[in-house]
């Protein structure tokens, strides 16, 4: 059985551009970037299209003055689309330079849209009065969905093309496929997108299932204040009724121990009655080490799927879906110097992306790689920061339990010999040194030894998959 499904058709963010080009040609040019810029496409549901704007009050402005306008043109670029349907989505992510994020928005308590799109579709009748009353205190803390964090909208390529399918999997299943998923990765690939991609399948697909998604801060400062409030009775209560819940960088909830203790149970309970639970961490289940023992292992009894960091190849075509949707055209040398240079994460190749057209239309200037490089210069030489051989031994060192010295100790015990070896190869690997070089500063050990040192690890990785784990987990760390 495969995990992928293509519920979600690529031709409908073409549809979608055709449809705001034809818009742009009628509509007075500041109308435009008031009234329809901020509009997203976040779907199809049968005949209908859903458009999403970050306000009500947006929303009701274009549904009162282009409406007609935007079922017409859509019509006209696919017959089989009867309606256009504008819907409220987070306020945070409003044109294109988005500097905040959605959850920050709720903080703010500007969170008015996203638990309004989802209360008005509710079927109603049929559920408790008593549930309708958790239901709003729960749609309050879950946080607005980012209307661009769709499957659509996420380019799938090798590093995270598991994570992808899983989600999806998990989006278009009846029960739980696998319970938890477990995401993880580091900063900025991907993990909140894919979440708020599964919200926003269900509430187009099954606007019956009650979705939950919130920080894992988020639910301790709820849990805190049910505590405060000597209510924690209704804090379980809440989540009972929830068919799917997302919680966001759990490594937050480390240390907490009541909080732990809380969320343990709450975890429990919904996978009791079969309701899906996925959670998002910046690492692995085993590599919470703020968590409780029973806890960590417990996470990672569903799925597991990790975000590798990015290839050159998904960068580039992160690029250029992203710019595909700019007014300004971006060349291609410029989209692939940017997929070459900037290697960090997703979210600084987009606030480059964003940076650059930005300048240009501000000074009305061509896009070239040298201006990129003038405008990006400081994002540029971050992200040309080499490691050095001292930080791969602190890293080696911290994760082995030893201490520094044994680096340049001439102890051979293997439990520092290994480790020891693991950082000389590391260091050949991730640094341009040479090995006389790396020698010296292992304790000025002959290259010879480095070079029996790189072998070593290269032969014991393929039959030793802690090994290999444990080379993943430092390159991962030193941003190799
Ligand atoms: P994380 O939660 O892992 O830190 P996010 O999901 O917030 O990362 O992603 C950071 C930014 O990069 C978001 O704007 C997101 O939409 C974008 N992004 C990440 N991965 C992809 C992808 N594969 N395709 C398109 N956009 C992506
Ligand atoms: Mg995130």
């Amino acid at each position: 059985m495969s995990l992928s499904d293509p519920a979600l058709g690529q031709g409908l963010t073409l549809q979608w551009e055709e449809v705001r080009r034809a818009l742009r040609g009628e509509v007075d040019q500041a109308a435009f970037g008031m009234w329809l810029e901020p509009l997203v496409c976040v779907g199809q549901e049968g005949e209908r299209v859903v458009l999403a704007v970050p306000t009500r009050f947006l929303r009701d402005w274009v549904d009162r003055h282009y409406a007609d306008r935007l079922r017409a043109l859509w019509r006209a670029v696919n017959p089989g689309v009867r309606a256009v349907s504008v819907e409220v989505g987070a306020p945070a992510a409003v044109g294109s330079a988005r500097p905040e994020r959605a959850g920050r928005a709720a903080e703010a308590g500007t969170a008015d849209g996203a638990a309004d799109a989802v209360a008005a579709r509710r079927p109603s009748g049929r559920v408790p009065a008593a549930a309708v009353a958790s239901a709003s205190v729960l749609e309050e803390i879950s946080a607005p969905l980012d209307p661009r964090g769709t499957f659509d909208d996420f380019v799938v390529g090798k590093p995270n093309e598991f994570a992808f399918a899983a989600a999806k999997r998990v989006a278009s299943s009846e029960a739980p496929p696998f319970n938890p998923l477990f995401l993880y990765g580091g900063v900025g690939l991907g993990k909140t997108h894919l979440m708020h991609a599964v919200a926003w399948h269900l509430r187009l697909h099954r606007p019956d299932r009650k979705v939950i998604y919130l920080s894992a801060e988020k639910f301790m400062y709820q849990f805190i204040k049910a505590l405060r409030e000597h209510d924690t009775m209704s804090f379980k209560e809440m989540f009972r009724t929830v068919d799917v819940l997302m919680v966001d960088d759990v490594q937050f909830i480390s240390g907490k121990d009541s909080t732990q203790e809380e969320f343990f149970h709450t975890f429990n309970t919904l996978v009791d009655r079969g309701r899906q639970i996925i959670i998002s961490a910046d690492r692995s289940p085993s590599d919470l080490s703020g968590l409780e023992e029973r806890i960590r292992s417990r996470l990672g009894w569903g799925l597991v799927a990790d975000i590798h960091p990015t290839t050159f190849e998904l960068r580039l075509g992160i690029l250029q879906q992203k710019a595909q949707r700019l007014a300004t055209p971006v060349p291609e040398r410029v989209l692939e110097f940017l997929a070459q240079r900037i290697t960090s994460n997703v979210r600084e190749l987009e606030g480059s992306l964003n940076r650059i057209v930005a300048q240009a239309q501000l000074v009305t200037r061509d896009i070239t790689i040298d201006m990129a490089q003038e405008v990006l210069a400081d994002i540029l030489r971050a992200n040309d920061r080499k490691v050095t051989i001292e930080e791969i031994q602190r890293k080696v060192a911290e994760h082995y339990g030893i201490k520094m010295a044994d680096m340049h100790s001439a102890r051979r015990a293997r439990i520092v010999a290994r480790p020891r070896q693991v950082a000389m190869y590391l260091a050949k690997q991730l640094t341009p040194r040479s090995l006389p070089e790396i020698g010296r500063k292992f304790g000025g050990r002959d290259h010879t030894t480095v070079m029996h040192a790189v072998r070593k690890i290269e032969e014991l990785q393929s039959a030793d998959p802690a090994l290999t784990a444990d080379l993943d987990h430092l390159r991962r760390s030193l941003g190799g």
